[in-house]
């Protein structure tokens, strides 16, 4: 079986020492949302699920400029890279369920249309790359690694299929690629975007996921915590557990190195998640300036911005 990158789910549980869902009490789950503390405090305003799990502006001030205000920052080269790599993903799979449910042996045929398919990406995503200021050598790069991540995905679909002999046809597609991506969720019942890309397997235990570039932070599992609360909420099945997967290019468009990191969604992750989303939620419904952190990350996009704020503080 497919399943991340070439693993299965429940190997990666395995490996990782989880052999039991978390424990998770009744109030904290999505479907809850009728009741504190799922029960969003104000209707009427929704939020991304990566602006409540962001944790890169310590006040939360990025969110009251870019919400309240009317302020866009570039985008950050991570941000660009994870939206074009998830593109990716979600080309190749949708490629590869497509071609197996007409034929197993088409499955050879998914590393010819890797370059075609990435120039789609590309030009779909034209105006992101613009925004970022990313120059032809910049995007080149970008171009090879989504190459690289094709191939590999390209190759570990075909590793399943060879593995899943015997199946027949009609399930072969369903089982090869157990993962849906870009499945939209409607997260409003706990204020959270009303069209909420959410990955999540689609057999065995429900799980949602997602790929990463950088460093893990914690606002990482925080934003698992957040789509397993929408799909719950929307689809009233419990999510149990997420998986993160880092995604690395040691070598420019050769195959990535990737790392998976099993994540309980327990209890305390959803309390922390909801906590965030009460708190943002309240700065962009009061229209509150949450003000400037003692210290703000180098390279803030918004950095000129709140700079007159930082001098007549210190
Ligand atoms: S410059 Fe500092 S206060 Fe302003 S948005 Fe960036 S991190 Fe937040």
């Amino acid at each position: 079986m497919y399943g991340i990158f070439g693993r299965s789910l429940s190997d990666i549980l395995r490996e990782q020492g989880f052999t039991h869902p978390p424990e998770v009490s009744r109030e904290l789950r999505g479907w809850e949302y009728n009741r504190h503390p799922v029960r969003p405090p104000v209707r009427g305003v929704l939020l991304p699920v990566s602006s409540v799990a962001s944790d890169y502006c310590p006040t939360a001030r990025d969110l009251y400029l870019a919400r309240v205000v009317g302020i866009s920052r570039p985008p950050s080269l991570p941000l660009v890279k994870g939206v074009l790599y998830h593109g990716v993903l979600e080309a190749v799979i949708t490629l590869a369920t497509n071609l197996l449910s007409r034929d197993p042996a088409l499955v050879g045929k998914i590393p010819a249309r890797g370059s075609e398919a990435i120039r789609r990406v590309l030009s779909e995503h034209e105006g992101l790359l613009r925004r970022a200021g990313l120059g032809a050598r910049d995007v080149e790069g970008l171009r090879l690694n989504m190459l690289g991540l094709w191939n590999f995905e390209a190759e570990r679909i075909a590793e399943a299929v060879r593995g899943l002999r015997g199946i027949p046809r009609e399930k072969l597609a369903f089982r090869a690629v157990p993962v849906a991506s870009e499945r939209r969720i409607d997260g409003s019942r706990v204020g959270l975007s009303e069209r909420l890309s959410v990955d999540a397997f689609r057999v065995g235990l429900p799980a949602v996921f997602e790929m990463k570039t950088g460093k893990p932070r914690e606002s990482h599992r925080l934003a698992l915590a957040g789509y397993a609360l929408a799909y719950e909420s929307a689809r009233r099945e419990p999510v149990d557990f997420g998986i993160l997967a880092y995604v690395d290019f040691p070598v420019v468009g050769e195959a990535p190195k990737v790392t998976r990191v099993a994540c309980p969604i327990d209890d305390g992750l959803r309390a922390r998640f909801l906590e965030e989303r009460d708190r943002k939620l309240e700065i962009v419904s009061e229209r509150q300036d949450p003000g400037v952190p003692e210290r703000c990350p180098k390279g803030c996009g918004f950095w000129r911005v709140c700079r007159r704020e930082r001098r007549g503080r210190f």
